[in-house]
């Protein structure tokens, strides 16, 4: 086992110091490396070393630069040295984190962490907590305490009766929701299509002004930084129209929550902690690695009453039960990972990151605009999005970036024009890796047309297989 892990811990580390330089996608001799994986299922076994060294070989030039400086697509964050190295003790722990009396190491991290994430992101502190994977599965745990919720205040017991015969509920979204939020209201039973959608402005928030009439049985959806634009609903507004009424507020504040942790940023987070419920990502700006979501409810009851296994009561013990707040009963012990991550950071290790990414998009902008590109948001947190002219002209821009590999970033669609989103949100990012992606950028946009139709150094097939999102 000594020599494997050394052995793992010798290729890991090459492939960190080579991510920094490397084209960020995989080459196409890299893609082409994976159909080696191609085989029966092998009749005799292989010693554990070659497994790895195959892995490697074969798997790491496939991968995309997630864990490199310069990866801008999407809203991915990296991982941080202690949340990686916490995440490989955790494996060699090899904890099932479902139980207190069968992990009590899994256990007591989650309930020292969730008490930091509460003061981190400024969310009440008796909130019932869930780790789960990601934001989708954290937006659909926290509606769930909120289909509870609402349906308890008519008199419904829907983890008992389902919802065949239920009092109707009415769900709010804003017109940029995100679509995991939709996707979780499918998987609980409260219709993809069911929901009233309110205008969004210009930088996609919520016209508060046109919320329809709410009562005790609405859950209303708001967003705390739009996966495009960056920007916040006006929680203050929307979240006191709901209260007046009696009504669920919830947050997807998959990434934009955590501007709560910044001094310079906490403004924009400023009146979502009145919601009602709030999910999260932590393997976005928190930079611990995949997979790690967080759903917060403020009546612990109600996320204790969706999610436990059995009676739908609070176990009395001193410790919380894991299972007891989540979908899953086995489950990985990710408590371990964010508690190393804010035990590495601190508060103000985790404001600067906050913040130096901020800065790093705002100079994506400046650059971009310098140069004469024209940036469509307003740039408020860590997005940008950049038009490089008409949408054919835009998406070329995308693709020569992807295929030329100094950095990476996606396409997406805002208010019917095809932009490049930027997002910043890895901790190993630097303003020089900022320059260097400019520079890549600036000069592809400009390339000649000439240039543009001979074969780019690159060699990947263009981002077409890229789905918009
Ligand atoms: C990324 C994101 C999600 C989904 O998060 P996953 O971790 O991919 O499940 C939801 N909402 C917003 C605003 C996001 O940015």
């Amino acid at each position: 086992m000594k020599e494997l892990l050394e052995f793992v811990t010798s290729r890991a580390t090459s492939y960190l110091k080579e991510i920094q330089h490397r084209r960020v996608s995989p080459s196409a001799e890299g893609l082409r490396g994976l159909d080696g994986f191609s085989e029966p299922l092998p009749e005799h076994s292989t010693p554990a070393r070659e497994v790895v060294e195959i892995l490697d070989r074969l798997g790491s030039p496939g991968t995309m630069g997630f864990a490199g400086p310069r990866f801008f697509g999407f809203v991915m964050g990296g991982a941080l040295p202690a949340a990686l190295g916490a995440n490989w003790l955790a494996s060699a722990w090899h904890q099932n984190a479902g139980l207190f009396i069968s992990t009590p190491v899994s256990t007591v991290l989650e309930e020292v962490s969730l008490k930091w994430l509460c003061e981190a992101l400024a969310l009440p502190r008796e909130c019932g907590v869930a780790f789960v994977t990601g934001a989708t599965v954290a937006n659909f745990t926290a509606l769930a305490a909120a289909r509870r919720a609402v349906l308890a205040r008519q008199g419904w017991d829907v983890e008992a009766q389902g919802l065949f015969g239920a009092p109707e509920i009415q769900v709010v979204v804003g017109d940029e929701v995100h679509p995991s939020v939709i996707k979780s209201l499918g998987m609980l039973g409260l219709g993809r299509d069911r929901v009233v959608r309110v205008p969004v402005d210009d930088q996609g928030r919520m016209r508060a002004a046109r919320l329809p009439r709410l009562d005790h049985r609405s859950i209303v959806c708001i967003q705390a930084g739009n996966v495009n634009t960056g920007s916040f609903d006006p929680a203050e507004a929307v979240i006191g129209a709901a209260r007046d009424a009696g009504a669920w507020v919830h947050v997807d504040g998959a990434f934009g929550l955590w501007a709560a942790a910044s001094p310079h940023y906490r403004h924009l987070a400023e009146g979502f902690q009145d919601a009602d419920s709030w999910a999260t990502d932590a393997h976005k700006w928190l930079n611990v690695p995949c997979d790690s979501g967080l759903a917060f409810v403020r009546d612990a009851t109600q996320l204790h009453g969706a999610m436990s296994l059995t009676a739908a009561y609070l176990p009395q013990g001193t410790h919380r039960e894991p299972s007891q707040w989540v979908p899953e009963l086995s489950r990985r012990a990710r408590g371990v990972e964010i508690w190393a991550a804010l035990k590495s950071l601190g508060r103000a290790g985790l404001a600067d990151l906050i913040e130096r990414n901020c800065r790093c998009a705002r100079r994506f902008a400046a650059g971009l605009s310098q140069a004469g590109f024209e940036i469509l948001n307003d740039v408020v947190l860590n997005q940008v999005l950049v038009s490089f002219g008409d949408a054919e002209e835009t998406r070329r821009v995308i693709a020569a970036v992807q295929q030329d590999g100094t950095c990476w970033v996606g396409p997406t669609v805002w208010h019917g024009r095809t932009a490049m989103r930027i997002s910043v949100s890895s901790w190993a990012t630097t303003e020089e890796d900022i320059d260097k992606s400019l520079a890549a950028m600036i000069r592809l946009a400009r390339a000649p047309l000439l240039e543009r139709h001979s074969p780019g150094k690159g060699d990947v097939p263009a981002g077409d297989s890229i789905v918009e999102r």
